[in-house]
């Protein structure tokens, strides 16, 4: 009895331990300091990214509202200087709800504050409708002009930018930035570099004031501004744990105008204009048409022998397309979890665009079977020629397991001209790469914010 009562305390002490281990070991973990993985995608490339990890007291800041956001990215000054942003080391903790739509007293703005100029869409709509304005041009005139700025209005509070040697990292699982651009830009001659954004809900980006274009496609087309993160001229990027998705302007929520949706979003995560070295890990990518463009143009010469990207153990779920849409990069995309619910809004997920060299490795997909949707409609052929893949599952819900399937086959099958498997290229820069029977669970608990696995 006395040993059994022995063996039992030593039994909680040792537990006690772990316990006081594990604790100490979450309180001392500190997002704002952590640092991209040795070898974990092309972000790691070289010099690695690093963000603000080696930030000085002085630039660490926690912010709740969008004046503080913005202030923290310069050097502490609100409103930003024109030389907008600082590349300052620098950490910063967001906390709560960030709303870009509000004014300098945090007080909501809502699309009607930003007309300018007797815009209102009711004017716009009666302007240039189709009946009245026709189809051959796109529209201009007074009530154009107000349109546009009307939206600079918006503009000027929605879009925040982003400098070098930064970190942002949200504080806990329910920290949120609505509506906001984060414009991440260098130039052709001074990238930005080194900038790490994790833990954070990107809900909601929205352009109050698409364009109209009656020229775009056979029935035109309404034309958004504004991802929730864009990248331009920026290189050694790590976007992880985040979610990106649209909520109350959700697609299914808009209307249609002019016989078309109203699309007032544009893209999620768009990395362009030269640049490279991006790892894109652990995020959730939700309901929303157009996701990650990598290269915004076929002449964009520029973007050649750049644009170098690994997506992994992302969820991709109910989205129409580009998860993503590759020009010029080579792009390795392993162990992501593609959730394809509906048939109405996909398009594709895999574009294959001009010089691209996408790398596809070990990838899930889960086809609801009533969309009819299949393999071969996973690839979009946009001037490309190439694309590697190997070791894709789908589901396959009549079956005991998943089913093998070889997506490039597929789409051969059904297409000409044929795609080549042969892209020139072979990854280096990896973690594990997972067994696909692996990734659904692993990404569904372990994408998105704090969904440490
Ligand atoms: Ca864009
Ligand atoms: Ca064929």
């Amino acid at each position: 009895m006395r040993i059994f009562r022995t063996i039992m305390i030593m039994i909680c002490s040792v537990a006690l331990a772990v316990a006081a281990i594990s604790a100490m070991a979450s309180e001392e973990r500190d997002l704002g300091r952590e640092i991209l993985a040795t070898n974990d995608g092309w972000a790691s490339f070289a010099t690695g990214t690093t963000g603000g990890s080696l930030a000085d007291p002085s630039q660490v800041y926690t912010v709740t509202n969008r004046q503080e956001l913005i202030a923290a990215l310069n050097n502490g000054v609100y409103p930003p200087p024109s030389s907008s942003p600082s590349n300052t080391p620098k950490i910063i903790y967001v906390g709560g709800t960030i709303d870009a739509n509000v004014d300098d007293n945090n007080e909501p703005l809502a699309c009607e504050d930003y007309y300018r100029d007797d815009y209102t869409l009711e004017a716009f709509l009666a302007a240039y409708d189709p009946a009245v304005w026709g189809r051959d041009e796109a529209p201009s005139g007074p009530l154009e002009d107000a349109r546009i700025a009307s939206r600079n209005a918006q503009q000027d509070r929605v879009r925040i930018r982003v400098g070098s040697n930064t970190t942002i990292v949200g504080l806990d699982k329910q920290v949120t930035i609505r509506g906001a651009w984060l414009d991440i830009r260098g130039s052709s001659t001074a990238n930005r570099t080194n900038i790490i954004i994790r833990n954070i809900t990107f809900e909601d980006t929205y352009d109050c004031f698409p364009a109209w274009d009656p020229t775009d496609g056979d029935l035109g087309a309404w034309n958004a501004l504004y991802d929730s993160i864009s990248l331009r001229n920026s290189d050694h990027v790590w976007i992880d744990h985040n979610t990106f998705l649209d909520r109350e302007t959700a697609d299914s929520t808009l209307p249609d105008y002019f016989g078309v949706l109203y699309q007032v979003h544009d893209g999620l995560l768009d990395i362009t204009n030269a640049s490279d070295f991006v790892t894109v890990s652990w995020n959730r990518f939700v309901n929303h048409d157009k996701v990650m463009l990598i290269g915004s143009s076929d002449g964009a010469s520029a973007d050649r022998g750049k644009l170098r990207v690994t997506l992994h153990h992302n969820l991709f779920e109910n989205l129409g397309q580009r998860a993503a849409r590759v020009r010029f990069g080579q792009v390795h995309i392993y162990n992501n979890y593609y959730q394809i619910g509906n048939a109405s809004n996909y398009v594709y997920s895999w574009g294959v665009g001009i010089e691209s060299a996408i790398y596809a490795e070990n990838n899930f997909f889960w086809v609801n079977p009533s969309t009819g949707i299949t393999p071969d409609q996973f690839i979009e052929r946009l001037n490309g020629t190439a694309i590697h893949e190997s070791g894709t599952l789908l589901n396959a819900p009549s079956q005991s397991g998943h089913q093998a399937i070889d997506v490039l086959a597929a789409y051969n099958a059904v297409n000409d001209p044929d795609l080549s498997g042969a892209v020139g290229w072979a990854p280096t820069l990896f973690l594990e790469i997972e067994d696909t029977q692996d990734v659904l669970p692993a990404v569904q608990s372990g994408a998105g914010p704090f969904n440490w696995d």
